[in-house]
């Protein structure tokens, strides 16, 4: 039995004086109350003053088998007892790194059977453009080195992370790397509010890709990275036939695919792997993090293809270590026993079966609230979702800087429901274990804030 949670005021003057969110205001930072959860069960979480809310926002996406699962704390426990940590470095290994290396293999599509374990996602999607860069100078077309992103992706918080994300908000006041990086038209669809077919709206998508591809030179172009479903850029689906027609234009030109499924990994669209299982392609690259472990250890993975690990080992220089990229806490035996016993509990309680099950009925149920003035879309896949808002009264997609969610959030929380308010959307992405009751309940409290 834990004990009693701490005080709440003296713990909000410590944080004020203190802390510095991630991703805070920090003009009022401290102003205003933060949250503090001191307790989780289930879908369930609990904050300092006692109160309950329903968490649609699965930590950060991450807590997808839910809270307080003994299965991941005994064995994050007894790893911890019998081999904290140990270097990763050059030919040291540890089993659970092991292990879960070997069950990644088996879950990813093709011959992805490589893997290279980081400490989250931003490091993962870091790591993968270092191996793009690798390979091709081990092909011998070093000059291969320029990045395609998209408008609206999020990859990251590290420099290169944040340097491919196209979120315009977050792309002030740093020097990100434009030189080389070059971010394609956003693929979100709001097919409720546009006035171009699916179809008509994938051509010019591709048109704008394959023009993007002739001007910077296919023969400078390293890699291609792209979420499934760009996750905090608004949860946009692109439309049908997109991840194909783009797979097929990267091997065309030899650039390598990689697909960031730091999100859509791990059940939150009903598989483990998105990439093959929903839309039907092998990239060359796979980078995962959150779900990994359910976010009980922060942990991170880039999977690696055998054609691109071997042409790496095949430029093997004694003396020089060509693989020059990880990190002290890559394949952290605790974080990867957390994932192992995550992995196996998914399999057991057929965690992606359940969200096969219940994800289209979140998505209806959500939609339902398009009746609302103040609602622009809802749009979503499985149990990844977003309600755009607008100023009631305008026609029109209202201007992302709006602060309109963060009203819909206040409201949200007193009524005993977290999501994430990110400008005018409400982000939702629930723990996979959530049942149609708590779908009700979601829709329910999200309906009245409104
Ligand atoms: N890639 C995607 C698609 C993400 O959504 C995120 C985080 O939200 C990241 C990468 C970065 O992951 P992390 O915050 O673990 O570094």
């Amino acid at each position: 039995q834990a004990g009693a949670a701490p005080a709440h005021g003296p713990l909000l003057a410590k944080d004020a004086r203190h802390a510095l969110h991630p991703w805070a205001d920090l003009s009022t930072l401290g102003k205003q109350d933060a949250l503090v959860i001191t307790g989780a069960q289930g879908v369930e979480v609990v904050d300092s003053r006692g109160r309950r809310y329903i968490d649609a926002i699965g930590g950060m996406w991450c807590v997808t088998v839910g809270y307080g699962r003994e299965e991941l704390v005994e064995a994050m426990a007894a790893q911890a007892r019998r081999m904290p940590y140990f270097t990763p470095f050059g030919d040291v290994a540890n089993e659970p790194a092991i292990e879960l290396a070997a069950q990644l293999a088996a879950l990813a599509p093709g011959d992805l059977n490589r893997v290279h374990f980081t400490t989250g996602g931003s490091t993962a999607v870091d790591s993968a453009v270092r191996i793009a860069h690798l390979y091709h100078a081990a092909m011998g077309r070093p000059e291969k080195h320029h990045v395609l992103s998209r408008v609206d992706a999020y990859h990251g918080s590290t420099y290169l992370a944040a340097s491919l994300s196209g979120k315009e908000a977050d792309r002030v006041r740093f020097h990100y790397e434009d030189r080389w990086v070059h971010h394609l038209e956003s693929p979100g669809h709001d097919p409720d509010n546009s006035p171009l077919s699916a179809d008509d709206r994938l051509t010019g998508l591709l048109d704008g890709m394959e023009a993007a591809i002739a001007r910077i030179g296919p023969e400078n172009i390293a890699c291609f990275v792209a979420e499934p479903v760009l996750a905090s850029g608004g949860v946009l689906v692109p439309p049908p036939g997109y991840h194909r027609a783009t797979r097929e234009l990267c091997r065309r030109h030899d650039i390598l695919y990689v697909s960031d499924e730091v999100v859509t990994g791990f059940g939150r669209l009903g598989h483990f792997f998105a990439s093959q299982d929903r839309f039907g392609i092998v990239p060359d690259m796979i980078t995962t993090a959150k779900g990994l472990t359910s976010g009980y250890q922060p942990l991170g993975a880039v999977l690696i293809s055998d054609r691109i690990a071997d042409a790496l080992a095949g430029t093997a220089d004694p003396g020089k270590p060509v693989f020059s990229n990880g990190f002290t806490y890559s394949g952290h035996p605790v974080a990867c026993a957390a994932a192992l016993a995550n992995i196996e509990l998914m399999r057991r309680e057929d965690i992606c079966g359940h969200v096969r099950d219940v994800g289209p009925y979140f998505i209806d149920r959500l939609r339902e609230l398009r009746g609302s003035p103040i609602v622009h879309a809802v749009r979503g896949d499985h149990l990844m979702a977003c309600v755009e808002c607008r100023v009631p009264g305008e026609s029109g997609p209202t201007p992302r800087n709006m602060a309109l969610a963060q009203r819909v959030d206040a409201y949200c929380e007193a009524g005993g429901l977290l999501v994430r308010p990110y400008e005018n959307l409400c982000i939702m992405s629930p723990p996979l274990v959530v049942d149609r009751a708590g779908i009700d309940r979601i829709a329910g409290i999200m309906a009245g804030a409104l």
